[in-house]
């Protein structure tokens, strides 16, 4: 088979076409870009076989990243795992904000519950000056993020095992950004799509979904520099709780940030 019908095959069982794009691209280890331009190339028995375990794979619902391991985050390949959440697009807010507010020359950052280090290593590799530390208290986690940090040589990142600040004793920051999990532990959302293959623990935060935020909230305070940033993402229409939490925590200058949706999804402090 070749080129065009393995896509035109693929397409067929999947229901997103541009999935046996990525899918196929991945197998072939070429951009998507040689797809379209060269569709006759013959597929070898070898690559044939891996493409339609590929799809077959997809049918059953298992994430393309999670297939491909591989996600792009800010423009950088990540190698993805079943271990860590899949770096969402959304979450380039949390690195845009971080860019737009700490204007240092030397900063230091720290990324909690860093996953594959996307946030960390898109604000590494922005500002070379900086140091940023990612943290995760899974260790397979932290063994995903550092080798994608030796994979895209960014060398002023560091990752960490810590339960949120368990292993940070004394350490302060200039900013402390965080994608945490803050799911509803019984929302409706977990049962379709991406996120039933994901790790419920990179997702899920109480009843409320705000468990994980209200810990950091509560600690955080003793590991920002004065003047220093903390900064979350969280659902969209959870702002208005964190801002809540923050003022009990005598956190000032508190403000969402709204996506280009101008859904607040990121509240600083
Ligand atoms: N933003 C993620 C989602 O939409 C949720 C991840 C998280 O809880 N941090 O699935």
């Amino acid at each position: 088979m070749n080129i065009g019908q393995a896509r035109q095959w693929a397409r067929g069982l999947l229901d997103e076409p541009t999935d046996a794009d990525y899918l196929l691209s991945a197998v072939l280890n070429k951009p998507r870009s040689f797809l379209f331009a060269f569709d006759d190339v013959v597929l070898s028995q070898e690559q044939e076989l891996q493409f339609k375990d590929a799809v077959e794979r997809r049918v059953t619902g298992e994430p393309v990243a999670y297939i491909t391991g591989v996600k792009e985050f800010w423009s950088l390949p990540l190698y993805v795992s079943p271990a860590t959440l899949i770096p969402r697009p959304e979450t380039e807010l949390l690195v845009e904000t971080v860019l737009e507010k700490v204007n240092i020359e030397k900063a230091s950052i720290c990324d909690l519950g860093t996953g594959t280090g996307a946030v960390a290593l898109a604000i590494g590799h922005e500002k070379p000056n900086w140091d940023v530390v990612g943290v995760d208290r899974i260790t397979q986690a932290v063994m995903v993020a550092s080798q994608n940090a030796a994979n895209l040589a960014i060398t002023n990142v560091d990752f960490l095992q810590s339960d949120w600040f368990s292993s940070l004793t004394g350490k302060k920051f200039d900013a402390i950004v965080t994608n945490p999990p803050y799911v509803e532990s019984d929302s409706k959302y977990l049962a379709e799509g991406d996120v039933r293959f994901e790790p419920e623990s990179a997702l899920c935060a109480g009843y409320d979904g705000l468990d994980d935020i209200r810990i950091i909230i509560e600690c955080a305070g003793t590991h920002l520099n004065h003047g220093g940033w903390l900064m979350i993402e969280h659902g969209f229409d959870q702002h208005q709780n964190v801002a809540a939490l923050l003022r009990n925590a005598d956190f000032v200058d508190i403000a969402a940030i709204e996506d280009l949706n101008l859904y607040q999804r990121v509240t600083i402090a």
